[in-house]
């Protein structure tokens, strides 16, 4: 089956700026063909070919969100406690998935999850046993015993080089896309600051050669200049969070190629934390690091680093009248990155972070066909971004409000309520 995106504006996912008249060709599953649509080399369509007239639409690629936990249940506990039982865990984090793709987010990379239920839903979505997102899993966090995230099941501890080395085989074992450390403190745990380191060198060292011998990579939950410097030195591969670092941290993680995934959301939008009945050390934490975690991303910004989006938040949960990941991208504008910038960031950059990067988060031929369609122009105006109109992955629709193509989309009770959190269903 082929289809023609006629009449569209083209924002490819690299930085380049949009192609006004374009064409899009997507053939069964891939996209076959896209520029502009008077090229003497277009395609010309043929009997049986489906043809959509998208009417000045913008088609960009689905969005990538790097920085989730499918699992999330708010205000978090003090204490360890598993609320859901690990088949019912898997269910939950399948049902967040969808909604998530539903709402344009058609790649995820879970950071951290119990029971290895990420990788069995990932692994499900892989076979063609469900249909869903892409999805990279990392496992469980790994985190120095008592350090950020002890009071979630979605961390295991561990101690020195053998313990950390043993704990990152395990992720690997089980299937593991990548391995997440927590280096310093953060929110979600009473107790300590985002600052606070709590992993030595040679823990993160050990971590970063058992990665590395696997061609995976490994993302620090990391806060403060001097963790953020160490991280970099260390080998790190992406810095999560950033809550706080100076002009000289930012500038190693550019010189050095380190990736950066703000989750400004996290300390920028305290009134979903408030709707979640969050708590108030929790509230304080994020209030206290909202200023320097903005004034940090942009210092990111000015030295040119990598910047992807993830959340931490569910992609699909309401935040600010939008959804959380297309919120996400939003913030980076406001911290300094051009709309077709923070696009890349949701693309491209997210893309290569996953390295994913020769079979999605561009459109260009070859490509798988994961792409969405919006009213507007998101890459002049970053809030059209919010007028999701249609969402396709592997040339599948999974959400369509276009009047003029007849593809049903996603048939699940519910998931346009898109908002895992919000939904109670658990
Ligand atoms: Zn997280």
């Amino acid at each position: 089956m082929r289809t023609f995106f006629n009449n569209c504006r083209l924002v490819d996912g690299t930085g380049a700026r949009a192609v006004e008249s374009a064409l899009v060709v997507v053939t069964d599953d891939q996209i076959t063909w896209c520029g502009p649509a008077d090229a003497a080399e277009a395609p010309t369509p043929v009997a049986g070919d489906r043809q959509v007239d998208l009417a000045g639409r913008t088609l960009l690629p689905g969005l990538f969100n790097v920085h989730v936990h499918l699992a999330l249940r708010l205000p978090f506990p003090e204490q360890r406690i598993d609320p859901f039982a690990p088949g019912y865990r898997a269910m939950l984090i399948y049902r967040r998935a969808l909604e998530a793709i539903y709402s344009g987010t058609t790649s995820l990379r879970a950071v951290g999850e119990a029971h290895f239920m990420d990788i069995a839903v990932r692994n499900a979505i892989n076979k063609g046993v469900l249909p869903g997102p892409r999805i990279q899993s990392a496992g469980s966090a790994l985190i120095a015993t008592g350090g950020h995230g002890h009071n979630s099941v979605s961390c295991i501890e561990a101690d020195g080089v053998d313990g950390f080395r043993r704990a990152a085989r395990e992720q690997l074992r089980a299937g593991a896309d990548l391995i997440k450390i927590c280096l310093t403190g953060g929110i979600g745990t009473p107790g300590e600051q985002p600052a606070d380191k709590q992993m030595s060198d040679d823990e993160v060292a050990a971590v970063v050669e058992v990665a590395h011998g696997a061609n995976k990579r490994v993302a620090s939950h990391t806060g403060g200049s001097q963790p953020v410097k160490d991280a970099v030195r260390l080998g790190v591969d992406c810095i999560e969070h950033g809550y706080q670092f100076d002009e000289e941290a930012a500038q190693m993680m550019a010189e050095a190629g380190t990736f950066l995934v703000p989750t400004l959301c996290v300390t920028q939008e305290l009134d979903y934390m408030r709707r979640h009945g969050v708590q108030e050390w929790m509230l304080t934490k994020a209030r206290a690091a909202a200023v320097e975690h903005l004034n940090s991303i942009r210092r990111a910004v000015a030295a040119g680093v990598t910047l992807c989006v993830g959340t931490d938040l569910l992609p699909s949960d309401p935040v600010d009248g939008t959804v959380a990941t297309i919120r996400e991208v939003e913030l980076l504008v406001e911290a300094g990155l051009s709309p077709l910038d923070a696009l890349r960031a949701a693309t491209f950059n997210s893309a290569r972070l996953c390295g994913v990067e020769r079979l999605t988060g561009t459109i260009a031929a070859g490509k798988q066909a994961d792409l969405i369609v919006v009213d507007g122009r998101p890459d002049v105006e970053i809030r059209d971004l919010r007028q999701v109109r249609l969402v396709m992955k592997d040339g599948a629709v999974f959400r369509n409000e276009l009047p003029n193509l007849d593809a049903p989309g996603l048939a699940l009770p519910g998931v346009e309520l898109a908002g895992g959190t919000f939904a109670r269903v658990y």
